[in-house]
This record gives structure tokens, C-alpha cells and sequence, in this order.
């Protein structure tokens, strides 16, 4: 069984760059997504489920998750290296940098990339394959 890494945007110190890191979520954030899918009609989470479809796989998803979570012992690592270091950008227009404290402004984010990248994954974060490499 694979589950998709959800990711976040990080400061990895050993690519000395802005990257793309595990999104690890606890277990309690895991379990009101199910139960704002379920019970929640109203609530962001609800209406998200209802665009990507088939409710009960995405309820199956999210209990293998929590599976997972529970069982997961390392901090999120950078997606590129695999470096455990990384820092969290806050989710704000501006921040400071993690490592200088220089001011940074965010002026966007999303799907960027135009190179097609696939990666797998071992459930503590640590690359297997890539189709970078
Ligand atoms: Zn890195």
C-alpha cells in the first residue's frame, strides 16, 4: 500500500534552498479530517473530499495514514536530500529567513515545476527511488 506524501515548503540548510518537505500531520489533525469529511457538510475539508471523489477511498486513505502516523518516528525530511534539518516556512506573505532572519516575501507558490518528477519513499521518509537521479 503507498500513500501519497503531502508536503510543505521548507528551508533545507544542506540544499541551502527553499524545498519541498513531508507534511507529517498528527494524529489528531488526521481524525478531525475524517470526521469534518463525515460529519461536517459545511466544512473545508467536506467540500475538498467532494471535489476529488469517492469519499469512502479518501476516508480508507486517511485511517491507513493514521496507521502510518502512528507508527512514524522521524521529523519530516526534505524531499530532495533527505536532510532532517529542515526548517518550516511560516504560511504568511512575509517571514523571515529560517537560517539569516533576512525579510522574505512570499509572492507565490504551487506547481511551478515544469520538470515531471516521481519519487518513492520508505514510511520513515528516506528516498527509495527517484526518477531524478
Ligand atoms: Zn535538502
Amino acid at each position: 500500500m503507498r500513500l501519497a506524501v503531502n508536503q510543505a515548503d521548507y528551508y533545507c540548510p544542506n540544499c541551502n534552498h527553499f524545498v519541498v518537505g513531508e507534511r507529517i500531520e498528527t494524529v489528531s489533525a488526521l481524525e478531525q479530517e475524517i470526521n469534518d469529511i463525515e460529519n461536517a457538510p459545511q466544512s473545508r475539508r467536506r467540500m475538498l473530499a467532494e471535489v476529488i471523489g469517492n469519499i469512502p477511498q479518501q476516508i480508507a486513505e486517511l485511517h491507513i495514514r493514521i496507521k502510518w502516523r502512528k507508527n512514524r518516528r522521524s521529523p519530516p525530511k526534505c524531499l530532495h536530500c533527505g536532510c532532517a534539518d529542515i526548517l518550516l516556512i511560516p504560511d504568511r506573505k512575509e517571514f523571515n529567513h529560517p537560517e539569516t532572519g533576512k525579510r522574505m516575501k512570499r509572492s507565490g507558490n504551487g506547481f511551478a515545476s515544469t520538470a515531471e518528477w516521481f519519487a518513492t519513499y520508505t514510511p520513515e521518509g528516506d528516498q527509495i527511488e527517484s526518477s531524478n537521479k
